[in-house]
């Protein structure tokens, strides 16, 4: 094992220099794949040095996340006590679901969702766990929903249509989620947004009477803190207004920017949050930890037992159902996702997340004041978001964004509102400052001159 700590410590300068001096690495194309690195699984094991050379090759190869010029997508950069937490949990390996085999590592989960718990406003009976990613955080919310409605349905299955309410803009986790679960795609209803992005709640109103109208059972509304493309902000006031008079189930997908919440300078943008039923948000995204680090919570304590757990002999031995995590989660054998957000918390406390989630509203508003003043851009997105939406010289997004990658100078991605096409760079990564996000721009600009525009003016 002393060598294999050695051996990762002498990897990890390597992807140091790496994230340096080749930041964007050279992509390999999948055809190539196989023949590049050496990848294939043998009857005879790899020498110690020959294994040694092809990680190096494949390190040099990975896409580098927590490089500055990564704005690619909703996570990025490195915080090293979170990495540090993220270590210690591979090295110490418990499971999370009883008190017996992880002991204080339980201790840690349980107070990092209680102060979770109290920055989102919930009251005394919340309660929460981490999920395997915000996709499963929102597949989780719906059971409890739909448990909630009808507490049958675990055990006898469905036996009405029942549908949900989420906004065109909402991750496509809910409609997945609802053919996952037995809901049907066919019951997800898309809300209208405004102009920003943002659910309408009188069209949420009127598509939920029509609804019951017609006989179906409405039971669960998704508001977005963060829509993927755009990083817009429902309002959750209104939409829980709307839930409170049809007694509909309210969660809150944090996933992308949910990290609001511990900034007092932005957490106005998930006001009303305290009237929500549950709340999902990825510590792996706005506040930098590793993936993947999901948390979901609910004011329903008793709906997250009855939803997710199951009588095991084998199993729950010793200890009350309070500290045996497993009556709680999706998962049986689960892996330690909360030590790396507990080490960042630990070490810079609730002010320093703080810092982290004001930060990247900081580059986001850098970059946008940037574009506002050069007549060479068109900007796509608003105000507090960190999703930079635009459009350079009217070069396509998809050809500029796939170019940049293809010769490795930045990786950014494209997305769409309202039948745009727009380059998305993503200002979340935690490591970014001033200076790289006027590079990113300098970069792509020098880019564009020298490769794209004799194509798009011919
Ligand atoms: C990223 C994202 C998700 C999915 O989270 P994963 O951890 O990638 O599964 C869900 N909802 C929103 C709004 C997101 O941005």
């Amino acid at each position: 094992m002393q060598n294999d700590i050695a051996l990762f410590s002498e990897l990890c300068d390597i992807l140091f220099e790496a994230e340096k001096h080749q930041p964007v690495a050279e992509p390999i194309t999948t055809s190539q794949l196989y023949n590049q690195l050496n990848l294939s699984l043998n009857a005879e094991g790899t020498l110690d040095e020959d294994l040694k050379t092809t990680l190096k090759q494949i390190i040099k190869s990975t896409p580098k996340t927590a490089s500055k010029s990564f704005f690619n997508q909703l996570f990025g950069g490195r915080i090293g006590k979170a990495s540090l937490g993220d270590l210690l949990a591979v090295m110490l390996n418990n499971s999370m679901y009883t008190y017996k085999v992880a002991g204080p590592q339980v201790g840690i989960e349980k107070q990092v969702l209680k102060n979770i718990c109290e920055l989102a406003g919930y009251k005394k009976n919340s309660d929460g766990t981490f999920a395997p990613g915000g996709s499963m955080s929102n597949m989780m919310a719906m059971i409890m929903a739909r448990d909630y409605e009808n507490g049958s349905i675990g055990t006898h299955g469905l036996t009405r249509l029942m549908t949900i309410y989420t906004s065109k803009e909402s991750h496509y986790s809910i409609s997945k989620n609802a053919a996952l679960i037995g809901i049907g795609r066919n019951q997800v209803r898309l809300v209208n947004t405004n102009q920003k992005g943002e659910m309408l709640a009188n069209h949420l109103d009127l598509l939920v009477q029509k609804d019951i109208n017609d006989g179906y059972e409405p039971f669960l509304v998704n508001a977005t803190a963060g829509t993927t493309v755009l990083g817009a902000f429902d309002d959750i006031e209104a939409i829980s207004k709307v839930c409170k008079k049809h007694k509909l189930w309210l969660h809150v997908d944090g996933a992308y920017c949910g990290g609001v919440i511990f900034s007092n300078n932005y957490k106005h943008l998930v006001k009303g949050l305290e009237h929500s039923d549950s709340f999902s948000v990825n510590a792996h995204k706005m506040l930098g930890t590793p993936l993947s680090c999901s948390i979901i919570i609910t004011q329903h304590k008793a709906q997250l037992r009855q939803s997710f757990s199951n009588e095991a002999e084998y199993l729950y031995q010793t200890d009350g159902d309070d500290f045996n995590l497993g009556k709680t989660s999706m998962q049986c054998g689960r892996r330690n996702d909360a030590l790396k957000i507990w080490t960042l918390w630990k070490s810079i406390g609730t002010n320093g997340l703080e810092k982290i989630v004001d930060k990247q509203f900081e580059m986001a508003n850098i970059a946008r004041a940037y574009i506002m003043k050069n007549d060479d851009y068109t900007l796509y997105s608003f105000d507090d978001s960190i999703s930079v939406c635009f459009n350079y010289k009217d070069i396509p997004a998809n050809e500029l964004c796939t170019a940049l990658y293809q010769n490795s100078e930045l990786m950014v991605g494209f997305g769409k509102f309202n039948n745009q096409e727009f380059v998305r760079m993503v200002t979340i990564n935690s490591v970014l400052e001033k200076e790289d996000i006027l590079a990113f721009f300098e970069t792509l600009e020098a880019f564009a001159t020298k490769h794209m525009l004799k194509i798009t003016t011919s």
